[in-house]
């Protein structure tokens, strides 16, 4: 879509320069999807481009994974393949997690290549599933304020919405941090939607830390992240309560992706999957990912000839 009330393009990082009726452009997947008239009150007036910083995308230390906010996800999806120098593929069990996420853009080649972790992050769906990773692995992000100074603030607590965050104007997503406690857990992951190659309606990660205990993150179901921490694997009656006291049922996301009903009932039913999973050793159930999948077919249906075009159809042999 043309962005036709921009005059400028401004390429910069610096929060200083930001001023009223600018946006930070990133990969530009929702700003020219959505247009410039979709911002605030007001028409965007400048786009400031995050394209030139050099930042690189991913840095792997002893501390965890740094993601830039302009990591795209291509470059995400290739993470696992190669995590950096004296990772040990099995140190990090929870890198399991990124390919799912990515997977569950179900994007388009645009979209893979362009869009980015801080901009998925930033526009704060629902359904936004850089979010679920992030704040899965309690990565913490870190923002810089126009002032010139810097805030870290959990993943979690990032998004506050359908569509909101905790962003004051002009401030900037610089990265996400996951901490290598957080990647070295096992993880679970389960995800459903109510299309094939539709957009999350429900999306749960569980870990278990390395103490045992279960750290359980809910999206896409609901308008913003939810996190429930236990100290040990609960019961299903327990996880059950937990989930209810955690989510009132205007939490809850109602939109054409699912009711609430709907979200609530598959929360749960993943939840208590997720909880059976993580309670077997570590290789005794193959990791399952549920996501955009079809239950399987039943058997073809078939119509005798000459059945009145209403009749119902039979099951074929
Ligand atoms: C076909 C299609 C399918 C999609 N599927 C999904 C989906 O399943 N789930 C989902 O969540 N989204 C989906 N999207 C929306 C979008 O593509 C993603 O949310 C994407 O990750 C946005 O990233 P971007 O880099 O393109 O953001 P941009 O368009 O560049 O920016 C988006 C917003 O974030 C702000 N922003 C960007 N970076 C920063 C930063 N570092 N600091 C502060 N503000 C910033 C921008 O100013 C703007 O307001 C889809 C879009 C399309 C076109």
């Amino acid at each position: 879509m043309d962005m036709n009330t921009i005059g400028a393009v401004v390429r910069t990082a610096d929060p200083a320069e930001w001023r009223d009726g600018d946006a930070w452009l990133a990969g530009g997947t929702v700003l020219f999807s959505y247009g410039s008239l979709a911002f605030g009150n007001e028409p965007l007036r400048r786009l400031l481009d995050l394209g030139s910083t050099g930042w690189p995308a991913v840095t792997v230390t002893e501390e965890g994974i740094e993601l830039a906010a302009t990591c795209t996800v291509a470059e995400l999806y290739a993470l696992p393949d190669e995590p950096g120098p004296g990772v040990h593929p099995g140190s990090w069990p929870a890198l399991a997690l990124f390919r799912p996420c990515c997977d569950s853009f179900v994007a388009s080649f645009k979209v893979w290549n362009m869009s980015t972790v801080g901009g998925n992050l930033c526009t704060s769906l629902p359904a936004g599933p850089m979010i679920s990773l992030c704040a899965a692995l309690d990565g913490q992000a870190t923002i810089l304020c126009p002032g010139g100074d810097s805030r870290t603030v959990p993943v979690a607590e990032f998004v506050t919405g359908d569509g909101r965050n905790c962003l004051a104007p002009g401030e900037l997503l610089r990265s996400v941090l996951l901490p290598a406690s957080a990647l070295a857990s096992r993880a679970a992951f389960r995800r459903l939607s109510l299309s094939n190659l539709g957009r999350s309606g429900v999306l749960l990660i569980g870990r278990l830390d390395g103490g045992g205990g279960l750290v359980l993150t809910v999206t896409a179901a609901t308008k913003r992240p939810v996190q429930l921490r236990f100290d040990t694997l609960p019961g299903a009656d327990s996880l059950a309560g937990a989930l209810e006291a955690a989510i009132p049922h205007a939490l809850y996301h109602n939109d054409i992706h699912g009711l609430p009903a709907w979200r609530k009932d598959m929360t749960h039913r993943m939840a208590e999957e997720i909880r059976a999973e993580l309670s077997t050793p570590a290789g005794d159930t193959p990791q399952h990912v549920s996501g955009d999948f079809w239950p399987p077919r039943a058997p073809a249906l078939k119509t005798a000839p000459n059945t009145p075009r209403n009749a119902f159809p039979t099951e074929a042999a």
